[in-house]
């Protein structure tokens, strides 16, 4: 087990995030990091649908820039941040003469997320290079909606030690959304477990011969959500689950043993909380991402019309399984990397990066997948994570070892 590097504990203010509440007559400044995606697409609907009440200051993206460009011009935040430089001068010719300011390169995602106008920042993007605004915007006090789990698992002793000298954290994946609305008005020490659901993916049921040889085009069939392609794989192999049992942990700050997964196929049931007297608390709703990326920017309040019709008539055909643990391999990957602590947890998700890459390249079947990953975690040795470069370093590591192991696989 990795030693623990504690951050030092200071008095928290009042009202530390300083989010508007209604009858205040100001709108809540929201800061939209990987806006051009499947989440940040999302959470412009919400925007819209709530235009009483939220205004867009920033949004970034990588290098999609013509929808950047539209969404800018829709929402007219203050700024916006293309990580592409080539992509950026475009956008930057483009948006010229309309007064909203064009930043680049990575440095632009900080940007965004301390901008003063932002109350609430949805990090939005899609893999690690979201620890960095993820740990800037709670340096900054603010309200942080988080979708982009890989910032949580890379850097999780990191985020908890900013957590604690301020900011707060509303989870936007679905399942810690709903296990953080079970725990209102909760104490912890009442909680005798978490149980996240998984819909199984589109391979639900195969076994590990039949995955050998799946394609790129059925891992990207997901049968209940519409997803980016990365988390899309990761669903088809569990891994996002695996994320998810470490974003949990570090977000509820319970020990692995008391993470638990159970397979859901229709996704109304967005997960479990199990309280020591034995009775448990879920969250329901038809699966719409909209929904708790709604509940992280209205909290603690709650704002209607709903997105999506009453899940009332789907309750009588929910059903439950066990997770095939040999089959989908990668669920005890993240539980080992998670226990192993320190570093181990980046060095999982960095090598998963790669290997999904990889996969969707066509560089690697999709049981490969695993087997780099679980190449990569078995050669390393955990260390502590004191500060960003022990992170960035165990994740340098990680991806020229998984990027060695594609290689082998493909040679
Ligand atoms: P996506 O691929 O659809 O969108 C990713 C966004 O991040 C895009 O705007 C892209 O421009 C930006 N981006 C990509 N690489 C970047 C980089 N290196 N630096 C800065 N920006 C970059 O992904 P998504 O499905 O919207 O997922 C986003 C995050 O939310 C992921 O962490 C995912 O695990 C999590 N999440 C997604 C869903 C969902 O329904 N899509 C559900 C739960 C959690
Ligand atoms: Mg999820």
């Amino acid at each position: 087990m990795a030693r623990d590097c504690v951050g030092r504990r200071r008095e928290r203010p009042a009202n530390p995030y300083n989010v508007p509440m209604d009858g205040k007559g100001e709108k809540r400044g929201v800061a939209i990091l990987g806006s051009t995606g499947s989440i940040g697409t999302q959470a412009l609907e919400v925007v819209e649908a709530h235009a009483d009440r939220l205004r867009v200051v920033a949004l970034t993206a990588h290098r999609n820039h013509r929808l950047l460009e539209e969404q800018a011009l829709r929402f007219r935040p203050l700024m916006v941040g293309m990580v592409d430089e080539p992509s950026a001068r475009e956008l930057r010719r483009r948006l010229q003469g309309t007064g909203i300011r064009v930043s680049r390169g990575p440095e632009s995602l900080l940007e965004a997320a301390l901008h003063p106008d932002a109350h609430i920042v949805l990090n939005a993007v899609v893999g690690s290079a979201g620890l960095p605004p993820t740990l800037a915007a709670l340096g900054a006090g603010k309200r942080l909606a988080l979708a982009n789990k890989e910032s949580m698992v890379a850097g999780g002793e990191l985020v908890l030690r900013a957590l604690r000298e301020g900011g707060e954290i509303i989870p936007v994946d679905s399942e810690h959304g709903a296990v953080f609305h079970c725990l209102r008005g909760e104490e912890m020490r009442f909680v005798e477990s978490v149980v996240l659901t998984a819909s199984g993916g589109p391979f639900r049921g195969r076994r590990r011969e039949e995955l050998a040889s799946v394609t790129v085009r059925e891992a990207l069939a997901h049968p209940t959500w519409s997803m980016g392609r990365k988390i899309t794989v990761d669903s088809a192999t569990l891994m996002n689950k695996g994320l998810e049992v470490i974003e949990a942990h570090f977000l509820f700050g319970l020990p692995y043993s008391r993470i638990k997964v159970v397979i859901h196929p229709q996704s109304v049931i967005h997960s479990l909380v199990e309280f020591v007297d034995g009775s448990f608390a879920a969250q329901l709703s038809l699966p719409d991402m909209r929904l708790p990326i709604s509940l992280a920017l209205s909290y603690p309040e709650r704002w209607g019309p709903p997105f999506t019709r009453t899940v009332l008539p789907e309750l009588e055909r929910l059903t439950f399984e066990e997770v095939d643990r040999e089959a989908f391999a990668c669920l005890d990957l993240a539980y080992r990397a998670g226990e192993a602590g320190g570093t181990a947890p980046a060095v999982l998700n960095a090598a998963n990066e790669v290997a999904v890459d990889a996969f969707l390249h066509g560089k690697l079947p999709f049981l490969g997948i695993e087997e780099v990953i679980a190449n990569v975690l078995e050669e390393h040795n955990p260390r502590p994570v004191c500060d960003l470069r022990d992170v960035q370093e165990a994740e340098e590591w990680a991806r020229e070892r998984a990027e060695d192991a594609v290689r082998m696989k493909a040679g």
